[in-house]
């Protein structure tokens, strides 16, 4: 028998968030619902190409960073639109841009030049990015008409096909005053022009008004993580926008002890049994990319009762508290994530994270089963 820890991908749950976000988008503004590129990014958010294109089926598009995942979902049968979020890095992955219709964002001026002159980069789709305040990736304010130019060139002489324009917000799940003012930017720096603008991450498209608010000929929203079944926000659940967990971890106890009062348990003795309890062993640990920073008390799930993680989380195995589980014994399930265990969420803002980093990190080593969405 395997190990048994198992990370379940609900396909399902994939596709309900999908259309939930979508329902919200509508009841928000009936006339003009956005297109949605749905980020599947770093393998699905951690989840999987394959899930994602099963989960995702009904979104417009699909944006991700690597050439290797977009290649990806064309093998796997995906004709809509793909979108790089970084764009491309050298000359020669326009090749594959072209062959495989792959769009991306533009976002500097070395980019421009690798379009200008490939000798074979023809009707690529682009994003040319502004810069209204992230900084991170886009064209700074002054330097965006220059380079939307320079792209108006190059899509008149058949080099791009479809171009629009498009930025990040740096605090839309904590500041709206900063989100709006991006937008006041990207309004003023984008006026006059036509094509398809793309500006909201989760956070923005499930904050009511937002989305609808911002004008544009076509608008692209890109949610990621609340398709997922997790939410951007620190202060609001995912469940609370009615999102279901994609992802469900899971793994059994392998060994359960009495640990005497005042005994300390695991690496560095990090937790001392405040009286006699029972202590379970968990085959989860760190190199399944549970996160060893987790401490005492980090909520877990066993036999269906929720308990708490104690002490330090070594590379194969953590332990748990079994007092509230008096029944449990070794093969009992646990749930460290997800569906019938505590949310990916909760357990991130256990340890000082967030839900993305714990999705994203989940190792090659734990096997996932894609569970279909039943015909
Ligand atoms: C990751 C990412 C998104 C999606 O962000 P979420 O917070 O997961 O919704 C959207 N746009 C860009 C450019 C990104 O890098």
């Amino acid at each position: 028998m395997p190990r048994p820890i198992l990370a379940t991908i609900d396909t399902e749950a994939m596709s309900h968030n999908l259309r939930t976000v979508i329902g919200r988008l509508r009841q928000d503004a009936p006339g003009s619902v956005p297109f949605v590129w749905a980020v599947i990014k770093a393998r699905g958010y951690g989840h999987g190409i394959e899930a994602a294109l099963e989960g995702f089926s009904e979104a417009d598009g699909l944006a991700m960073l690597d050439l290797e995942e977009a290649v990806r979902c064309r093998e796997l049968g995906w004709t809509g639109p793909l979108l790089l979020l970084e764009g491309f890095f050298e000359p020669d992955d326009l090749d594959t841009l072209v062959r495989y219709r792959i769009g991306a964002a533009v976002h500097c001026d070395e980019q421009l030049d690798m379009l200008a002159t490939s000798p074979v980069a023809r009707q690529v789709d682009v994003f040319v990015k502004l810069n209204t305040g992230m900084h991170r990736l886009g064209f700074q304010p002054d330097e965006f008409r220059a380079a939307y130019d320079r792209a108006l060139v190059l899509q008149a002489g058949g080099v791009l096909g479809q171009l629009g324009a498009m930025t990040h917000f740096a605090r839309a799940d904590d500041d709206p005053d900063v989100t709006l003012a991006q937008i006041e930017c990207f309004r003023r720096v984008t006026d006059g022009l036509s094509g398809p603008v793309s500006l909201c991450n989760s956070a923005a498209t499930l904050t009511p008004g937002l989305a609808s608010g911002i004008a544009g000929d076509t608008q692209w929203v890109r949610p990621g993580i609340c398709l997922y079944g997790a939410s951007p926000f620190a202060d609001r659940s995912a469940d609370s926008f009615g999102l279901r967990p994609a992802m469900t971890l899971s793994a059994q106890l392998i060994g359960v002890h009495r640990v005497p009062a005042g005994e300390s348990v695991g690496y560095g003795h990090a937790f001392r049994a405040p009286h006699e309890m029972r202590v379970g062993i968990v085959a989860c640990g760190y190199a399944d990319g549970y996160p060893r920073h987790a401490a005492t008390g980090t909520p877990v799930t066993v036999a269906g009762v929720n308990t708490r993680l104690v002490g330090r989380v070594s590379m194969d195995m953590l332990a748990v508290d079994l007092d509230p589980v008096p029944e449990a014994s070794v093969g009992a399930p646990v749930v460290l994530w997800g569906a019938g265990g505590p949310s990916v969420d909760e357990v991130a803002a256990a340890c000082g994270t967030i839900g993305y980093e714990l999705l994203t990190a989940v190792t090659s080593r734990v096997p996932r089963r894609i569970l279909p969405i039943p015909a």
